[in-house]
């Protein structure tokens, strides 16, 4: 018999009830979690902590997220993430938009990764990260994008310049340089399509399984990630299984594309994991608000299937 730890990245809202999902509130609520323990409420640091990381480094984002996409960087490089946001008529930030490309070459090298994202590495400009100041995007909505441009970092501050438009903004952000931190207790497996769970895979020395409709967005395939899951359990003591399309629907200020995800992920995965006899856990990294598109860092519930022994 496995663990299996079910992470639904930004499940919970001020609207969210558990009696909405048929086989989530047929599960024990077990207790509340803080994942945030007094940091930004945003994945890495919430799933790391969920997965026993005692301390995590405050710098990781861009180079967690650099693994994830199998991007190479030194270790003297300065990594960051790259959100592009488009703006209001008064130049104030929205909802996410598509990510060019490239972009003009300047001081580091531009990453098009996918949908909204991008990665930026300045060569050699690790020694400095700890002084950048950024604003990351789940606290930019709304904001005037003049007041947005990272500060103490030169390379990065002309990047934002020079993209700065009318009608869109290119929000730097996650400043990070190569770091180790402990691996897992144990033998695991991740099951997930999002590039940011991928490099926590490779943080913690987990092994991940290959996947071929992983999308990291709504339009995931749930039966595969569920199937995989339950023959991972086979082979290890341990399998985390990430589900990111409701944060994602609640980031484009969507709150019905968030609640028929989380209704379809109750139906196929919750209802099948339930259904196996392996110890099921169910909890949010965070919660993301739908109206407002950002991240809410209050206490996460954890669910547990009531046939297995309690921990
Ligand atoms: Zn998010």
């Amino acid at each position: 018999m496995s663990k299996i730890l079910c992470v639904i990245d930004g499940m919970t809202d001020q609207s969210f009830r558990v009696n909405n999902y048929l086989n989530l509130s047929s599960m024990r609520l077990l207790r509340h979690i803080d994942t945030t323990q007094g940091q930004t409420p945003e994945s890495l640091g919430c799933i790391l902590r969920l997965l026993g990381t005692k301390k995590v480094p405050l710098h990781l984002r861009g180079y967690a997220e650099a693994l994830g996409y199998g991007i190479h960087v030194n270790k003297n490089d300065l990594i960051f993430r790259g959100s592009w946001f488009s703006l209001d008529e008064q130049g104030r930030c929205n909802i996410p938009t598509p990510a060019p490309e490239s972009i003009a070459e300047g001081e580091g090298y531009y990453y098009h990764l996918e949908q909204y994202k991008s990665l930026l590495v300045f060569p050699n400009m690790a020694n400095c990260v700890a002084d950048i100041v950024t604003y990351p995007p789940y606290a930019c909505n709304g904001k005037d994008a003049r007041t947005l441009c990272p500060k103490r970092c030169i390379a990065a501050s002309r990047v934002f310049q020079s993209q700065l438009a009318e009608n869109r903004c290119l929000i730097l952000w996650g400043q990070s340089a190569p770091a180790k931190i402990a691996p897992f207790s144990q033998r695991a497996a991740v099951i997930c399509g999002t590039p940011i769970v991928k490099g926590i895979a490779k943080l913690l020395n987990m092994d991940l399984i290959p996947l071929s409709g992983a999308t990291g967005d709504i339009d995931t395939d749930l039966l595969e990630k569920m199937q995989a899951t339950l023959n991972a359990a086979k082979n290890y003591p341990f399998v985390l299984l990430h589900i990111n399309g409701a944060d994602e629907a609640a980031h484009r200020k969507n709150p019905n594309e968030k609640t028929a995800f989380l209704r379809k992920v109750d139906m196929v995965v919750i209802n099948s994991l339930l259904q196996s006899e392996h110890d099921i856990y169910v909890v949010s990294d965070h919660g993301t608000d739908p109206i407002t598109g950002q991240h809410i860092g209050s206490r996460q519930p954890l669910f547990k299937n009531v046939s297995a022994k309690p921990i």
